[in-house]
């Protein structure tokens, strides 16, 4: 299909014979081969009430929400965006949580273009390689600061890059580009954070302008906030990753038998009564987490530009009966429903992430 159109275009370029009209074709094509890697696999589904769009990215309209352990079959998948059959018609997907499952087969292979000579810096020291575009590949090597990368492909977040004469992966923001999520060395490498998401099971939480529960917003931001710190190299524990009841004594000592260097609690707000409260506080037991529920705050302000609801000293159990540096974090409020639109949006979920990473490398500094 794609050689077919190639001749074709390249006809109209002899017959035109511009040079910016080559350019523009030029670069037309090199998105057609960049969008078009075919699986022919399922997408299972690993939270609930995940969106499906009509189109690939947020702007698009929610046509229904598919839920945990659902599978689909997969279509395309187009800038970390997957398109699934339904069961009348087709949807739009975000790649963030599913897993693909069976052999894909991309189509595109040793015909693909380089992205007009693009290359890439590596700003952080043992930077990972993997086999993949996504964090479930193997780790095939790791490159030090300052190291420039060809870069072939960019997908779901992911450059293709050429090393020692093999192809790898690396996520997009830990390059030299704009996005990245740290300034310096990230100071979260190899600390142990511990990431509670609110309720679950028969504790919903608070309940959205929406219909939703809390817990399933939890649960989304914890996830992401676990790949993006895994990525940085931290060593992430979740006290849930299911839809299960866990007691609050019980959050609260895995963190003390983990040993953390950090416990963070993910909640979102409600007040049902007060529609258009909004905004972002942190919550602190100890004064020893003044500093953590500070650096966290004020950076998750910048990341995300929400309303400051400040931070507060408050004996909430789960702070309490930790040991470790700790913080309970309420995100917005769910209760508010262009802020609950906000939470949905998985752009808005990277900001939540790279704000209270942002504030954790800040904290581990001082
Ligand atoms: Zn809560």
């Amino acid at each position: 299909m794609r050689r077919y159109l190639v001749k074709i275009l390249w006809g109209n370029i002899m017959l035109t014979s511009k040079k910016y009209v080559l350019t523009l074709i030029t670069s037309i094509l090199i998105i057609l081969s960049i969008s078009s890697i075919v699986y022919a696999s399922e997408a299972l589904i690993n939270v609930n009430n995940l969106n499906v769009r009509n189109g690939p990215g947020t702007d698009f309209d929610t046509i229904m929400q598919v839920h945990e352990e659902e599978t689909y079959e997969i279509i395309r998948e187009q800038n970390g965006w997957i398109e699934i059959q339904l069961e009348q018609g087709t949807g739009w997907i975000t790649k963030e949580f599913i897993s693909i499952q069976g052999t894909e087969t991309v189509e595109q292979g040793e015909d693909k273009n380089i992205i007009s000579n693009q290359s890439v810096t590596i700003i952080h020291d043992k930077t990972t390689l993997r086999e993949g575009p996504s964090t479930d590949y193997e780790i095939i090597g790791n490159v030090n600061q300052g190291t420039t990368l060809e870069v072939f492909d960019h997908v779901g977040g992911w450059y293709e890059v050429q090393w020692n004469e093999e192809r790898a992966y690396i996520p997009d923001w830990s390059v030299g580009t704009d996005g990245s999520l740290t300034n310096g060395a990230p100071s979260v490498k190899d600390k142990t954070i511990v990431i509670d998401a609110g309720h679950g099971g028969r504790d919903v939480g608070a309940i959205g302008a929406s219909g939703n529960f809390e817990k399933e917003y939890t649960i989304i931001t914890a996830q992401k906030l676990k790949y993006y710190l895994e990525i940085l190299g931290a060593n992430v524990i979740l006290t849930r990753s299911h839809d299960n009841y866990l007691s609050l004594s019980g959050r609260a000592s895995l963190a003390n038998a983990m040993n953390a260097d950090v416990f963070l609690s993910i909640h979102y707000n409600s007040t049902p009564q007060f529609p258009s409260a909004k905004g972002a506080s942190t919550y602190y037991y100890s004064e020893r987490d003044s500093i953590l529920a500070t650096t966290i705050q004020e950076e998750l302000l910048k990341a995300t530009t929400m309303d400051d609801r400040g931070i507060h000293q408050e004996s909430f159990q789960v702070t309490r009966e930790s040991h470790r540096p700790s913080v309970l974090l309420e995100l917005g409020f769910i209760s508010n429903i262009s802020e609950e639109q906000n939470i949905q949006s998985s752009v808005f979920q990277e900001k939540i992430s790279k704000g209270i990473i942002n504030g954790l490398n800040e904290f581990f500094s001082y």
